[in-house]
């Protein structure tokens, strides 16, 4: 029988101006949720960086604060990956009002970190965005869909077993009391795809 096909996706977290001071927390929260956080980036966007990410609100009554708010101050940008990223992230961060979210949604983020219908403390993208905003926040990753069947095959043949191949040869020389420990901790020391984290960069104007 088929294992069942499990489907990582990733999905754009940012912690918005109000929120920087509560990053750990919220951090936290997103580590225990059972996401990956693969890049990272601290920024300060201008408002016409800001303006160009929230394009879909240009016209909306409250699009000019919403570019002032969002380019008042430093933001934390991050790729979060786990199954159905995007849904899931949604879901714990809750309506956008944080006075309807905390009505609602009580233990969502918003409700806990953020103050009104603007200031919510933390974005995440729908289904149609995440890809672009993605690109975006972090322009230089390259965003692949993730492989299954041949691919996947193929991919943990070219990238993954090498590594794998190696890791288990040390240890078989090694003969560690704790073997499973072991590995896991060579194989963090000595992936080849190691995330990169990139904290202090400001986002250039283009
Ligand atoms: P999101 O995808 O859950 O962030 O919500 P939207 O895409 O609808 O709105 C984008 C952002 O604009 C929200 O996160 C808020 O910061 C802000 N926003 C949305 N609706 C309002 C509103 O009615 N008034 C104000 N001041 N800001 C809003
Ligand atoms: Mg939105």
């Amino acid at each position: 029988m088929e294992p069942p096909q499990i489907y990582v996706e990733r999905t754009l977290a940012i912690i918005k101006p109000d929120a920087i001071e509560s990053l750990t927390d919220i951090e936290e929260i997103i580590k225990r949720s059972g996401f990956t956080i693969v890049q990272k980036r601290r920024a300060h966007l201008t408002p016409e960086q800001t303006s160009d990410f929230y394009a879909e609100h240009y016209g909306k009554m409250f699009f000019p604060s919403l570019v002032a708010y969002m380019s008042s101050g430093p933001i934390v940008a991050m790729v979060l990956a786990r199954e159905n990223a995007v849904e899931y992230w949604r879901e714990l961060i809750g309506p956008p009002n944080c006075f309807r979210a905390r009505e609602t949604h009580p233990d969502s983020i918003r409700a806990l970190y953020g103050t009104d219908d603007q200031r919510n403390a933390v974005h995440g993208s729908d289904h149609d965005g995440a890809e672009r905003e993605i690109r975006f926040m972090f322009p230089e990753s390259i965003v692949e869909p993730i492989p299954t069947g041949q691919a996947a095959k193929d991919y943990l043949a070219k990238l993954v077993n090498p590594t794998l191949l190696k890791g288990l040869t040390s240890l078989c020389k090694q003969k560690p009391e704790e073997p499973i420990t072991w590995l896991a901790d060579w194989l963090i020391a000595n992936n080849p795809n190691k995330p990169c984290v990139n904290d202090d960069i400001h986002v250039t104007e283009s």
